[in-house]
């Protein structure tokens, strides 16, 4: 293609030479040098960017309008001028010499300086130099190529500081939170939360905590999702596997949509769910409030057990009554039999005593105290096994009784009530450290440390629990006889009346279980129980 000469340049003397540059350049590479060089002309001239054209020593041999409007200066004020005239001198020297070092390497420089505006108003320039390059590959000039960047650098820090800000504010907030996607997965949290993935043990916390609270709240959930409605004050135990150990949150919750900033969603509308959950450690107030209820449940089971005291001594009276009074029966009836004129004034005292024996049994019957019926509710065993160790926390403690509590996490509700329950297993671990306290004054097991396990667990199905204790243990011989009314493996007259157990397993057969011995437990007594999970038909009897 022919050369078509350009005319001379009041402003840039030099163009025709740097277009020769640049279609020497581009030779063989594209079909853009086939154009007239007043096409590159006018592309450099009218481009959408602040485009400078210097000589080796930054002075300036061309501007296009762009820069103009940019900087401010018309190009017969900066023709001549050094490119540093548009220096607000406050970009630090290693700037310079960065710039300086790459572009007489002939690389492209890139970076982002202080300008100052003809009119003094400074403004952050986003600068590419590239350097021309003669045929000796040898530089011959630079090109400047800039934009004002202030008003898009000045959004990003807004949005950079925004965002510190709200982390400050939730990094100071008294509360664990974290935001989650759609996936679950942490998008943000608190240094409060941080904490709990390791306190806990739980893994992720907030992972663990959404399994609970989609539990609990079913269904609701995603209609409250899908509503961008919150939910607050779901309250959990969590299990730390230690007595004692379980710390109690309220759970708050609230969704919000986040329309997306990226490039797929520039021409379509592309947004995403978010869950801000937060958690507060409720387990202090819990524990005074446990304290309270531990307060009144003493006086409970106290009373409970007066009444039960009074029960099982008149149910013991009678038993005791029944057995002459069925002595006195046959010897009546062998007399009646004979119908023996002699025996007569014998025969109406024995029907005599057995008319009043009767009726004294029958009072003694009347007088039975009712026990205390309560309302059948959904109901966590280790919060009900928690409470009755706590109340027989002083015992345990005065008899040096290692206690290692295993709950399982997550434990379904089973549907009882709590007051027979606490009472069975009240029973139960009464029964266990009775059992490890004869074994230390036997001196069977003085030297060694006395333990009481409780575990509970779930197959779903069914609800496990054991109390395991490391005293003398029930002779195979005496494990079915240990249910019967009245026996007792303990000396009478000590509080041990044999009706414990049979209470226990009443207990535990009106909830739907089962109650045994662990036979393959070795190392003293271990009472195995199981109840049906959230059993429909509720309470037996
Ligand atoms: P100067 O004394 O000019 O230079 C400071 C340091 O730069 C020196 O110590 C030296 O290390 C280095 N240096 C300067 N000139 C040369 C050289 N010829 N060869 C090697 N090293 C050298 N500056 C801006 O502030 N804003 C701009 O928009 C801008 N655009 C530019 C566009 C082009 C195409 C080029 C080539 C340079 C541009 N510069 C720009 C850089 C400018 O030329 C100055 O170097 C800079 O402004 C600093 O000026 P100064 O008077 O403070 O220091």
């Amino acid at each position: 293609m022919d050369k078509i000469p350009l005319p001379p340049s009041p402003v840039y003397p030099d163009l025709e030479k740097v277009l020769d540059n640049l279609a020497h350049h581009l030779k063989g590479e594209s079909p853009l040098f086939q154009l007239p060089y007043q096409i590159f002309a006018e592309t450099v001239a009218q481009a959408p960017i602040a485009i400078s054209i210097t000589d080796k020593k930054a002075n300036i041999q061309y501007v296009n309008q762009e820069f103009v409007r940019v900087t401010g200066y018309e190009s017969v004020d900066i023709i001549g001028q050094n490119e540093s005239i548009l220096s607000d001198k406050r970009t630090p020297r290693h700037v310079y010499y960065d710039l300086w070092h790459t572009i007489s390497r002939k690389k492209i420089w890139q970076g982002r300086l202080i300008n100052r505006h003809k009119n003094g108003r400074r403004y952050l320039s986003d600068l590419i130099i590239a350097p021309m390059l003669d045929e000796h590959e040898v530089v011959t000039h630079y090109i400047g190529m800039h934009r004002d960047i202030t008003a898009s650098y000045e959004a990003e820090k807004i949005a950079i500081n925004q965002k510190q800000l709200i982390e400050s504010v939730v990094n100071a907030s008294p509360f664990a939170m974290v935001v989650l996607d759609d996936q679950d997965q942490v998008i943000l949290d608190n240094q409060l939360y941080k904490a709990l993935v390791s306190d806990l043990g739980k893994g992720e916390p907030a992972r663990y905590f959404l399994r609970l609270l989609r539990d609990e709240m079913g269904e609701s959930w995603t209609q409250l999702q899908s509503r961008e409605e919150g939910f607050n004050n779901r309250e959990f135990r969590v299990e730390t596997r230690k007595f004692q150990g379980a710390r109690w949150f309220s759970c708050a919750g609230n969704w919000f949509v986040e329309k997306k900033v990226n490039a797929d969603a520039f021409f379509e509308d592309h947004s995403k769910s978010y869950l801000v959950l937060t958690l507060t450690d409720i387990t202090r107030q819990r524990r005074q409030m446990e304290a309270l209820h531990i307060q009144t449940l003493k006086t409970l089971m106290a009373e409970d057990e007066r009444i039960r005291g009074i029960r099982e001594t008149l149910l013991g009276a009678i038993h005791q009554i029944h057995l002459p009074m069925n002595q006195i029966k046959a010897a009546e009836s062998i007399l009646r039999h004979k119908q023996d004129e002699q025996n007569s004034g014998l025969l109406a005292i024995l029907q005599q005593i057995q008319q009043s024996g009767g009726a004294a049994i029958a009072t003694m019957q009347k007088c039975i105290p009712e026990i205390f019926q309560t309302a059948v509710m959904a109901i966590n065993l280790n919060q009900i096994l928690h409470e009755v160790l706590l109340l027989c926390e002083q015992r345990l403690l005065s008899n040096a009784i290692e206690v290692h509590w295993q709950p399982q996490s997550d434990l379904p509700s089973l549907l009882g009530s709590e007051n027979r329950l606490r009472i069975l297993f009240k029973q139960l671990i009464d029964n266990a450290i009775e059992a490890m306290c004869q074994s230390t004054r036997d001196g069977r097991k003085a030297d060694e440390l006395q333990q009481l396990t409780i575990s509970t667990k779930t197959d779903g199905e069914l609800i496990y629990v054991t109390v395991a204790d490391t005293g003398p243990g029930i002779p195979v011989s005496l494990r079915s006889k240990v249910f019967e009314p009245f026996y007792t493996t303990q000396h009478k007259g000590m509080g041990q009346t044999g009706m414990g157990l049979v209470i226990a397993r009443e207990i535990v057969n009106q909830h739907q279980g089962l109650i045994d011995i662990d036979v393959d437990y070795a190392e003293g007594c271990r009472i195995k129980v199981s109840f049906p999970v959230r059993s429909a038909a509720g309470l037996k009897g």
